[in-house]
């Protein structure tokens, strides 16, 4: 009988339990990590909307964008994002991911960061206060709560495009030359196996 049971019934249900435990990668970028304290502390204490800051990839299901990226570190974040299980949600505050911000004009800066992951949420400002994040997460919340926080679905149907704008600017074949870096003995042997 338990296989018979339709689960997207109790989707409602899910959603309202995601946006009550949403755990955060402990993954900062820029400028904006120095608002992380305050947030996590007792003068915002998120904690009491059942969030957490969680150091693996493999639990959490929001991922704060907290300022610039660079390229270097771009590569990181699609690792990391796509390391994590689904559903998850992508949260950027600070002007810089959303257009470059004050180094609009800099070789070395991601212009539009959703052009290479789906970002839900983003926060203008610079840089923006933690009520300003806090007002953030709750748009998050309710959007989560209303299924609209889709962007890891759209990752999923829109993978190449992403790919394509990611191979672009960080060069085909990066994701390999990654790998290669950190984990060079299992390239090998996935070399080996394929021939
Ligand atoms: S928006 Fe401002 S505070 Fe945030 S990373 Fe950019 S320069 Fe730093």
């Amino acid at each position: 009988m338990v296989g018979m049971v339709d689960w997207r019934l109790f989707e409602p249900l899910f959603n309202w339990a995601r946006k009550k435990s949403l755990w955060i990668v402990a993954f900062c970028t820029g400028c904006g990590g120095i608002e992380m304290p305050p947030l996590m502390t007792a003068r915002y204490d998120i904690e009491r909307f059942g969030m957490l800051s969680d150091p693996s990839p493999r639990q959490y299901d929001l991922f704060l964008i907290t300022g610039y990226v660079t390229p270097k570190t771009l590569k990181r974040i699609i690792i990391t994002y796509e390391l994590s299980p689904d559903p998850k949600y992508v949260l950027a505050h600070g002007s810089c991911p959303i257009n470059g911000g004050v180094y609009w004009d800099s070789y070395n800066t991601v212009k539009h960061l959703d052009k290479y992951i789906p970002v839900d949420v983003f926060i203008a400002g610079c840089m923006p206060r933690p009520e300003a994040v806090m007002d953030g997460i709750y748009k998050l919340m309710d959007m989560i709560e209303s299924g609209e926080a889709d962007g890891w679905r759209r990752y999923k149907e829109n993978y190449e495009w992403y790919k394509k704008n990611q191979d672009e600017l960080l060069g085909e074949g990066w994701r390999e030359k990654e790998a290669r870096k950190w984990i060079p003995w299992l390239v090998d042997k996935t070399r080996e196996v394929k021939k």
